[in-house]
């Protein structure tokens, strides 16, 4: 995955600004750290991690001039978007792609987390599934 995260720093290395007082590589690596937390997010905990791109974008963009700002966007929005793309496609085979089985999101009724196999699309196995419609914002009316 990191192949990702080293990408996006290759595109941008040569735009970070550094702080004379803190040294010269200091926010190189802060932006690679960031990068690389950002990866790591989107292929662990991809159902919680609402705007990948946004968020990267706002860890990092202190680090470059006004005027890389568009680009930087843009270079993280290219390379967020291939990896999305490529855990999509990753087989189903019951693990993330740093080899961790996969678990259904929800809870069991004692509390305990449900062990079932998620499904693709909303991290939810089929029993449960039906709380990935409430967390849209679909909540079910109540009757007056
Ligand atoms: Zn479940």
């Amino acid at each position: 995955m990191y192949r990702f995260s080293r990408a996006i720093y290759r595109e941008l290395a040569d735009e970070i600004v550094e702080d004379s007082y803190e040294g010269p590589t200091v926010n190189h690596e802060r932006v690679l750290r960031a990068c690389e937390a950002a990866i790591e997010r989107l292929a662990t905990d991809r159902h919680y991690f609402a705007h990948p791109s946004r968020t990267l974008f706002n860890d990092i963009r202190i680090y470059f001039p006004m005027t890389a700002q568009l680009r930087v966007l843009r270079v993280i929005q290219h390379y967020l978007e291939l990896a999305d793309a490529f855990l999509r496609r990753l087989p189903q085979n019951g693990f993330d792609a740093y080899g961790n089985p996969l678990q259904c999101r929800a809870s069991t009724r004692k509390g305990t987390p449900c062990q079932r196999m998620p499904l693709p699309h909303n991290g939810y196995c089929p029993s449960h599934q039906h709380l990935a419609a409430t967390e849209e914002g679909e909540l079910p009316l109540i009757a007056a």
